[in-house]
């Protein structure tokens, strides 16, 4: 097992069945996360703890294939164990360090204006090999990592498990200890899970990727909506932010002439009526000939109309372009 995948609970229940005390699965946490230990030999435990220890997991972390930095953005490419590539980017920004993981090698989800899924999903990544790409980051870069957002290559809701560990994890106070607030799983909106996430015993945010306001073009940029369709899927973000007290955000990509008039604006803004979420517009980043952006005159309209029926909503600002790192645009190159 890998040490950077086991979480607070799953240790203390390995420590009681080798009948040592669960009180050392603190330990290990603290050493390995908060002082940066890389050897059980180094925790002064009892021989026989650490040779068994040292049996039963081992520290495997990704290698550092590329690091590309722009200052504000740095995009790193990690090798896996098995040879995969797993991408993830630091973000920094005002407000503190957002670090972007991703959770499969490619994805199956097939939204028609996203890079990642031109490759489909190889495989699931494991919560330790998600962890990894946060002490990847914190190794080579030096930065501190403030916040998480699950928005990287694959579909988190798709490998939920790794996901829900992950996110405990990165979370625990003797770990990480990245608040719970600035945690946030972006799904592409598959139903039964978003019921899942909202009945873990800890919560996280919540990102639901929108992109259209009707089913008919919903389903034809993104292929997920024939299964799981719009009143669907915002019934269960209303359901989580019931049971959360969590605001739920929307997340709405501007393509031009697709889903950036004026009457989508009204018809989003009638969709979400009196519920409480909050739309994040984000501007498209052309990855290929497909899709154009909206243009800037076009936002500020689709905006205005969301304010005026008084949807809450903001502008993403764009990150990482520089470095082939803003949304959407994570898709190895070398591949
Ligand atoms: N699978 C998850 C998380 C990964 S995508 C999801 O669908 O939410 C993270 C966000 O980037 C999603 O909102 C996605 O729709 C958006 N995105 C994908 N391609 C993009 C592009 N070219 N420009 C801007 N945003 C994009």
């Amino acid at each position: 097992m890998n040490i950077y995948g086991m979480t607070q609970s799953a240790l203390k229940r390995y420590f009681e069945e080798i009948g040592e005390n669960p009180f050392k699965a603190g330990l290990v946490y603290d050493g390995i996360f908060k002082r940066g230990i890389g050897a059980f030999s180094e925790f002064g435990f009892a021989d026989r703890i650490t040779k068994q220890l040292e049996r039963d997991f081992e520290f495997e972390l990704p290698e550092v294939a590329e690091l590309l930095d722009s200052g504000d953005a740095a995009k790193l490419l990690l090798r896996l164990k098995d040879g995969e590539y797993a991408e993830t980017v630091l973000m920094r920004q005002k407000f503190g360090n957002v670090l972007c993981v991703s959770t499969q090698v490619g994805c199956n989800m097939g939204c028609a204006f996203c890079q990642s899924g031109r490759l489909k999903k190889r495989r699931d990544l494991s919560a330790g090999e998600i962890v990894g790409q946060v002490m990847a980051v914190k190794q080579k870069t030096g930065s501190a990592v403030g916040g998480v957002s699950v928005m990287g290559i694959g579909e988190p809701f798709d490998n939920f498990g790794a996901v829900k560990d992950f996110c405990g994890i990165v979370s625990a106070d003797k770990g990480l200890a990245v608040g719970r607030r600035h945690i946030t799983v972006s799904t592409c909106g598959i139903v039964p899970k978003i019921y899942e996430y909202a009945a873990l015993p800890s919560s996280y945010n919540l990102a639901i990727s929108l992109h259209a306001p009707n089913d008919d073009l919903r389903s034809r940029i993104m292929p997920i909506n024939k299964a799981y369709p719009l009143t669907e899927v915002l019934a269960a973000a209303e359901h989580f932010s019931e049971k959360t007290g969590r605001r739920v955000t929307l997340e709405y990509v501007m393509l031009g002439g697709v889903n950036d008039r004026p009457e989508h604006a009204e018809q989003l803004a009638g969709l979400i009526g009196s519920r409480s979420f909050y739309v994040n517009l984000i501007p498209y980043n052309p990855t290929d000939n497909c899709f154009e952006k909206s243009t800037p005159f076009d936002i500020a309209v689709f905006y205005d109309i969301l304010k005026r029926n008084g949807v809450v909503v903001t502008r993403r600002r764009e990150f990482g372009a520089d470095v082939k790192a803003a949304c959407g645009q994570l898709r190895a190159d070398y591949l």
